[in-house]
């Protein structure tokens, strides 16, 4: 069966009409994607997460051949809750040259001109081949891209590059910093508020530990080198969220705190999670305990993106820098699947994508009509050197 031509921005406006919010199921698109391949002749493999409620995909375009080029993409967005939009998030729309829509941005054009120029790829003679690889849930933790990188680690022979196509501008990334996201359980004693010698509030002690976090990020802005690519320069901590207490007149039994940070690449990942683990252990739960036995702090890794470190990346970076036509290239502190790719296929990797990370996750989310285009050369671009030997 001959499959549908559709030129890249109705391919995205069709895969920004479903709803990939990470809460969701992705299955809608990745069916979508897996009967556009299918009719175009291309078979595509999925990789269930663990519930079977959502899937990576991964395919092969051209001969099933080493030297290839991997692009990759996430299909799940962020919420639009609460969030100020003056048009449907679900629905692309076009005003002054901006294509609004969520995951416009962060990540659907990228993938949506990839998918369009499918008909060009299959005509073209494709010596090197081209791998598409989609993941579910990268904006949760890149709780996918573990599966997906191992999976295709194993069945698709060794590529040359990897493109996380993440937005850049279409200029290329080569290093990112990691993140690690943590939940810690505050546990107190309930008491009237004005028996405080009787209980222990979970609330008070969660403070504590914000306040020790902000001791540390202090101290790491003062050693950061003054000359880093990164900005900020040092690793960065962020409470996300506190959920705790009942009532102004009762000592809080709970408080979750959320928690993380973006770690450098020239560090362990786990250097500042197991330093704070650690004063928890040893400085905070023992002054709890004093106030009543039934205090407690329970710490659970929620997920670890590793950093992408630049070394390594020589050969990606020269292949993205002459399909993007950017000489710019650079690091920056928000963490993709780069890390991952990187580390589990062992092949140089960058980020380049359309649009700019300054509209990702933002009400009114918007990718420029030139950078649909931009991505469109690259892609043709890279096509062409997939033709030559
Ligand atoms: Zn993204």
């Amino acid at each position: 069966m001959a499959g549908e031509i559709v030129d890249s921005v109705e391919m995205l406006r069709r895969l920004v009409a479903f709803d990939t919010t990470s809460r969701n199921s992705n299955m809608e698109l990745i069916e979508y994607v897996r009967k556009y391949l299918k009719d175009h002749g291309v078979d595509s493999k999925l990789v269930p997460s663990e519930d079977g409620k959502k899937a990576n995909l991964f395919a092969t375009v051209g001969p099933m051949a080493p030297d290839g080029v991997v692009l990759s993409g996430h299909t799940d967005v962020v919420p639009v809750d609460g969030q100020p939009w003056d048009t449907d998030p679900w629905t692309l729309t076009l005003k002054d040259g901006k294509y609004y829509g969520r995951g416009t941005c962060d990540m659907k054009a990228f993938y949506a001109v990839g998918l369009a120029m499918l008909p060009e790829f299959r005509k073209a003679k494709l010596r090197k081949p081209i791998h598409f690889a989609l993941s579910y849930d990268e904006e949760v933790g890149c709780i996918g891209a573990h599966s997906l990188a191992a999976r295709m680690a194993g069945e698709v022979p060794k590529p040359r590059a990897i493109i996380i196509g993440e937005p850049t501008m279409m200029t290329v990334v080569h290093a990112h910093k990691g993140a690690q996201i943590y939940i810690t359980k505050f546990t107190g004693f309930e008491a009237h508020s004005s028996m405080t010698h009787l209980g222990v509030s979970a609330v008070h002690f969660a403070g504590e530990f914000i306040h020790y976090l902000n001791t540390v990020q202090d101290e790491l802005d003062a050693a950061a080198p003054r000359d880093s690519e990164f900005m900020p320069a040092a690793a960065t901590f962020n409470v996300g969220t506190i959920v705790g207490g009942t009532a102004g007149n009762i000592l809080a039994r709970e408080c979750e705190v959320l928690w993380g940070y973006r770690e450098l690449p020239t560090e362990p990942i786990d250097r500042l999670g197991k330093r704070a683990i650690e004063w928890l252990e040893k400085e905070l739960l023992p002054k709890m305990k004093a106030k009543h036995p039934a205090a407690d702090i329970t710490t659970q890794l929620r997920s670890s993106t590793p950093a992408f470190s630049a070394e390594g990346n020589e050969e990606a970076k020269a292949l993205a820098a002459s399909w993007s036509g950017s000489n710019t290239v650079s690091s920056v502190v928000y963490a993709t699947e780069a890390g991952i790719f990187r580390k589990t296929l062992d092949v140089p990797t960058v980020v380049c994508g359309p649009g700019d990370i300054a509209q990702a996750h933002q009400p009114n989310e918007f990718v420029l009509a030139s950078q649909i285009e931009a991505c469109e050369g690259f892609m043709r671009r890279m096509m062409e050197w997939c033709c030559r030997d």
